[in-house]
């Protein structure tokens, strides 16, 4: 290709970022990278009794914290309908579209009828070739395509191949309604005229609406883009993705804890590969990504998986980082923020913890004990662990840590082998009740460097609080 492509997300703001258009998003950013072009985002704000400012931010939101940029300032469709308009009027001039008079009424009959004779319900192309003479004064006319009657249309679709559809399927459709506005159909093709988009990439539910919008090229001489449709996301029944798989909602995804790059390594795997590659950095995903490496049939969303690719992720990440986004979590449970010396205990808890959480939530449930007051509320599997023996043990095994000059998870560790080893214990019968005094819980990240973490007062503030109870 000469110039380098310029490419567009074109969403509607009629609720949530979907995780679907998500992935479009996601899969046009990396094709204008791969190829050093440009993305542009377009709010497909025409319809205006559905399209809400909320939904816009949301939008802006979910993209921003997935790390997709646009170039430039967010287009607004809607502030473009007076160029929509003159092109529908220029498409008359040019003899490609016409007015069209009839009534809703008249249409719904029309509908009635071709209904009752088994036929297909389209629009009969009545107005195509009255006179001009003949346009009642009291209707506000709509304008038509006056589509090509015979012969093919195909479109050449650089992920789905060429596929082709006669002309006698598709009828006069509506560029611009009585009141001005125009339809989706003709707003999306004067928009990527003007923005000089080369490559339409979105989901392939809009292929029907492909071989329309090619039409609308061709009565007004343009170039035609490259059209790139991809597979949908099914849900894991491959049922069309939707709530009732878990919200499809990406800020929801934020909310229970999936990091960003996750959710974008996962995202684009769904339906792209490179080999059997899984884990793919964004310098990796910039350079691989084309359209050879997209399949042909949809992709199933996999929750398991998705969990995995996070866990890595969460794995991979700062311990700072992580503290940071946990402890609004944490918060949350305890009723008021961490403290600046809270937050720098969890980082250094964070060793431990983040290799066991598959969410930002899963980590923030494991460390909730760690800020615990007063005694826990443990469960009877916890409660059984500390017996008046366990608790004989562990009393005398804290004079002996209130004694250590260095409480470090070594010392501590030792400290209690060298009690197993003099009483005869096994290791386990000392190390589990000290978990469920200093945790409330019988799974916890390596108990000694738990105990370590929380200092010498409050853990020996813990097992006498077990005692006390
Ligand atoms: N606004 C359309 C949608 O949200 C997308 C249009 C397009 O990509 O051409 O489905």
């Amino acid at each position: 290709m000469a110039s380098s492509p310029i490419v567009r997300f074109a969403p509607s703001p009629t609720g949530f970022l979907h995780i679907g258009s998500a992935r479009t998003a996601l899969f046009n950013w990396l094709y204008a990278k791969h190829h050093n072009g440009k993305m542009l985002l377009r709010i497909e704000d025409t319809d205006r009794a559905r399209s809400t400012p909320e939904s816009v931010q949301t939008i802006l939101e979910g993209m921003t914290w997935l790390g997709l940029d646009w170039e430039g300032d967010a287009i607004s469709q809607f502030a473009r309908f007076e160029r929509h308009a003159e092109v529908a009027r220029q498409m008359v001039a040019n003899g490609t579209a016409y007015y069209c008079y009839a009534s809703p009424q008249e249409l719904e009959e029309m509908r009635a009828e071709q209904k009752a004779k088994g036929l297909p319900q389209r629009y009969d192309g009545r107005w195509r070739d009255r006179p001009a003479g003949d346009a009642p004064k009291d209707i506000k006319p709509v304008i038509r395509l006056k589509a090509p009657q015979s012969g093919e249309t195909t479109v050449n679709d650089a992920v789905m191949g060429s596929i082709t559809v006669q002309n006698a399927q598709l009828d006069d459709m509506v560029l611009l309604r009585a009141d001005g506005t125009p339809t989706y159909m003709h707003a999306v093709v004067v928009d990527d005229h003007d923005m000089n988009i080369t490559h339409v990439i979105r989901g392939d539910d809009h292929m029907t609406n492909t071989f329309r919008q090619v039409q609308i090229y061709k009565a007004m001489g343009w170039d035609i883009p490259i059209f790139a449709h991809m597979p949908m996301i099914l849900g894991p029944d491959g049922a069309k993705l939707s709530k009732r798989h878990g919200s499809p909602a990406v800020s929801d995804y934020r909310e229970r804890g999936y990091l960003p790059e996750a959710i974008r390594n996962y995202l684009l795997r769904l339906c792209w590969s490179h080999g059997d590659d899984e884990i793919i950095s964004l310098e990796q995903a910039i350079a691989w990504f084309d359209f050879d490496g997209v399949g042909k049939s949809p992709a199933r969303f996999d929750f398991v998986k998705l969990g995995s690719i996070n866990a890595h992720y969460i794995k991979e990440s700062d311990n700072r980082r992580l503290a940071g986004l946990a402890e609004p979590f944490i918060a949350k449970t305890l009723g008021q923020p961490l403290s600046m010396h809270q937050i720098d205990l969890l980082t250094r808890a964070m060793p431990d913890l983040k290799t066991r959480a598959q969410t930002i939530v899963e980590l923030a449930e494991m460390a909730v004990f760690y800020f615990h007051t007063g005694p826990f509320t443990m469960d009877d599997k916890t409660k059984k662990l500390l017996t008046p023996e366990a608790m004989q043990h562990l009393k005398e095994l804290a004079a002996q840590m209130e004694a250590l000059a260095d409480f470090t998870s070594e010392n501590i560790e030792s400290l209690f082998r060298a009690y197993a080893e003099a009483t005869g214990l096994k290791l386990g019968a000392l190390a589990q009740p000290l978990r469920a005094a200093l945790t409330g819980s019988t799974v916890s990240p390596p108990i000694f460097g738990v105990a370590a973490l929380l200092g010498k007062n409050e853990a020996l503030k813990r097992i006498q609080a077990c005692s006390d109870g």
